[in-house]
Formats: structure tokens, C-alpha cells, sequence
């Protein structure tokens, strides 16, 4: 069997997978004008279901559904159904920006979705939503109720750390998970083809989070080899934990796991590479699938060490919205 591994040593048992570019939502660093194109031709169920039966063969076992807003597609409970029937996946997880969270949590659950993350940027309702241009703040809260009674453990919430914005609202998040046993992670805002200004004015270091957390008497976990880009605190008060992502720090490529395929079938080997490999021809039917696999394994001698971001290399990407961050 063909494993999926770099020339660096580097396995891919991770895949995050975009199922659509669109998003409802205006996100002040990612679509502050909203989604604007007007083609829409994103992988099908049936692509979908070939490209993800390829990966399982190369030894992925997590595929992430991402996007744009991947609720957004009418069909995405027959997509999850679809892709965690697939033998070897075993983690079929969903990053949602929660809008309809509350009405659907049990079905994505019943779809076979096993693992969540919804991206709350603040806890405060104007903030929220100058931020993500929806004041839908308590109805994603609730969403997060919702996913807990339909069964969903260990949520993850994601939440982009603005300098003058978001940078101070640690204290919000502490109260939150002191009885909430969420992990919420602190992303470091990342420079994309379309955010130089508004990166210039409000990226900061993740070092003043960690800072705080220490102050609190938060330790840091050991990382195991899986552990994946977040360094995680915890609080034997706290019932929840907090964890980091920093992309800008050293080493953060080290223990990458991941690929990315977009919305439109291209394959990405870093967030921030340039172009990708096009794997939509290899998708259009079900006996392509050992060209596929060599299509997909090759690609992988390609995959550089480490980004260039600390230079300004941000690759092809406009926004994260093209590839599900
Ligand atoms: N729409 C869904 C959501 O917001 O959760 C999924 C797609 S979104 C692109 C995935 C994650 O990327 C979100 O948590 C979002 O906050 C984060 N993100 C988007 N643009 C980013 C940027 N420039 N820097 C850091 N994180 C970003
Ligand atoms: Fe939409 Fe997610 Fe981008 Fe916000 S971060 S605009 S919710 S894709």
C-alpha cells in the first residue's frame, strides 16, 4: 500500500477538504466584502466521494469539511454520510462558522461527523458582530448547545486573535471555559493574498496569550508526535482548555500532517503554496482511482519544508476562505 509521505519524513494522515468557497458571513480578515464570484463550480457528491476513497487508500484517516461556509451546501449531510462510510476514515470533522448549528447539530452527528469546530472570534455580542458582519452571536452559542446534546465532545472553537480587537477578550473566554469543557484555540491572524493591510494594522504575536496563560497558572501540555500545530494549556480549575496556534513561530512546520484540496478539486500542499495540483480530471470516474493515487503520492516530492510566510510569501491563496484555513 502507497503511504502518503514527504521528503522530509513527513505522513498526511490529515485531509482538510473545502466543499465550497461561499461563506454567509463577512469576515473582516478573510471576505470583508462578503463572497462575490458568481462561478460556482465546486466538486460534486460524486468527486468528492472518489477524491476522499483515494486519500483513505494513501492512509488518511481524518478528513476535515471546510470552505468558504461548508453548511452552506445543501447537500453537505449527504457528503459527510458519504465520506465517513468510506473504509479506513475514522474522523470526519466539520469547521463551521455555526449559523445553522442549532437546527442541524444532530443531523451532522447522525451524518457521521465526529469532531467540530465552530469559530466564535468573541464573546461579546457588538464585537462579534463588527467582526463577522452577522449578529448571530447568541444563535451560534446556541448552536454549541445544540452540538453538545447531539453528542459532539471534545468542540474545538476557533478564534482569530486581532490586535485592538480580540486581543484583550482572553478574561471572556477563561469564564467560559472554566465550567465549559471546550478548547478553545487562539489563531494567529495569517497574511493572504487579499489582507495586507488590515494583516499590517491588526496582526499580533500569539506570545501575549501565552503570556497571560502562564500569569493564570496555565501549564502546557506535552505535545505528542500527532499532536498537530496547537500548543495546548490546561488548568486543573478549568474545566475546558486554551489552546495556540502560530504559524509565524519557528518550527510550526515541522509537525504538519495536513493537505489541503480546495473547493474546485486542486490539491494544496501547504496553506500558503502557490497554484496546487489540479485533481479534478482523475475525478470523473470511479475507475481513475490508481491514476489518482499516483497523481496524488507524486505530488507529494513537491512539498516544501516549511512556509515563507516570515518573508511575505503568502503563495496563491486571496483568502482562507478558498481553502478552509
Ligand atoms: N467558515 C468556516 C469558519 O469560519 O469556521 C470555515 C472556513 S474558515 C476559512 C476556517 C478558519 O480559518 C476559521 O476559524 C477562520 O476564523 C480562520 N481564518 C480565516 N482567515 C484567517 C486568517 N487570515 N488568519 C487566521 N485565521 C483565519
Ligand atoms: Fe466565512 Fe469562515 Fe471566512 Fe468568516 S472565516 S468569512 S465564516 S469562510
Amino acid at each position: 500500500m502507497k503511504v502518503l509521505k514527504d521528503s522530509f519524513g513527513r505522513k498526511f494522515p490529515y485531509l482538510r477538504l473545502s466543499v465550497t468557497e461561499v461563506c454567509n458571513f463577512r469576515c473582516t480578515y478573510c471576505l470583508p466584502n462578503g463572497y462575490q464570484k458568481t462561478d460556482r463550480d465546486f466538486l460534486t457528491l460524486p468527486e468528492i466521494t472518489r477524491l476522499a476513497t483515494a486519500f483513505a487508500e494513501l492512509g488518511t484517516h481524518k478528513i476535515r469539511l471546510t470552505g468558504g461556509e461548508p453548511t452552506v451546501r445543501p447537500d453537505l449531510i449527504e457528503i459527510a454520510h458519504a465520506v465517513s462510510n468510506i473504509p479506513g476514515i475514522r474522523t470526519v470533522a466539520l469547521t463551521t462558522n455555526g449559523y445553522n448549528l442549532k437546527e442541524n447539530a444532530r443531523a451532522f452527528r447522525d451524518a457521521g461527523i465526529n469532531a467540530l469546530n465552530v469559530s466564535v472570534d468573541s464573546l461579546n455580542s457588538e464585537r462579534f458582530h463588527a467582526i463577522t458582519g452577522q449578529d448571530k452571536l447568541t444563535h451560534v452559542l446556541e448552536g454549541i448547545e445544540a452540538a453538545k446534546a447531539a453528542g459532539f465532545i471534545n468542540i474545538k472553537i476557533n478564534s482569530v486573535l486581532l490586535k485592538e480587537v480580540t486581543d484583550h477578550t482572553l478574561p471572556e473566554f477563561l469564564s467560559w471555559i472554566k465550567r465549559e469543557a471546550l478548547s478553545v484555540r487562539f489563531i494567529e491572524l495569517m497574511q493572504t493574498g487579499e489582507n495586507l493591510a488590515f494583516f499590517k494594522q491588526h496582526h499580533i504575536s500569539a506570545g501575549v496569550i501565552i503570556q497571560q496563560l502562564l500569569e493564570h497558572g496555565f501549564v502546557p501540555e506535552l505535545r505528542k508526535p500527532d499532536s498537530g500545530p496547537a500548543q495546548e494549556f490546561t488548568h486543573p480549575d478549568y474545566a475546558g482548555k486554551i489552546g495556540i496556534i502560530a504559524p509565524y513561530s519557528k518550527d510550526f512546520c515541522k509537525s504538519c500532517n495536513r493537505l489541503r484540496v480546495t473547493s474546485r478539486g486542486k490539491l494544496m500542499l501547504c496553506l500558503f503554496g502557490e497554484g496546487g495540483y489540479d485533481l479534478r480530471p482523475y475525478l470523473q470516474a470511479d475507475d481513475q482511482r490508481e491514476e489518482l493515487i499516483d497523481v496524488i503520492a507524486h505530488a507529494l516530492h513537491f512539498k516544501h519544508e516549511t512556509h515563507y510566510l516570515q518573508q511575505g510569501i503568502t503563495g496563491s491563496t486571496p483568502h482562507l476562505a478558498t481553502l478552509g484555513g
